[in-house]
């Protein structure tokens, strides 16, 4: 099982290293702060460790993406995250549901 500090090394490798909101450059070090959850781990426990669920941030927009969000909201650069947003909590919702449904199949085995 890989932790959450090498899904940030694995996607500090892969992407381009600047903030995707705003596009200013993260630099040469993989501050944990670049690693936005675009859905929070808190509510969203089992996206935690998916890539697909982190977005690299500057501390400026990612602050903003977790504290201010009523903000983030009415800047355009944002518009994606959200809808993104959207789109992982359908699939988040039916990842448990179905999650669901097959612990229960293996249990009747
Ligand atoms: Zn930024």
């Amino acid at each position: 099982m890989v932790g959450q500090k090498e899904m940030f090394f694995e996607i500090w490798d892969e992407r381009p290293k600047v903030c995707t909101i705003c596009y200013n450059p993260l630099g040469n070090e993989p501050n944990a702060w670049f690693f936005s959850h675009t859905i929070g781990k808190g509510a969203y426990p089992a996206f935690k460790l998916r890539k697909k669920n982190i977005d690299l941030m500057c501390a400026n927009c990612h602050h903003l993406y977790d504290h201010s969000t009523h903000v983030a909201k009415t800047i355009a650069n944002f518009g994606w995250v959200f809808k993104k947003a959207e789109r992982l909590k359908q699939q988040y919702n039916w990842y448990i549901r179905n999650r669901l449904l097959v612990d229960s199949r293996l249990k009747h085995q």
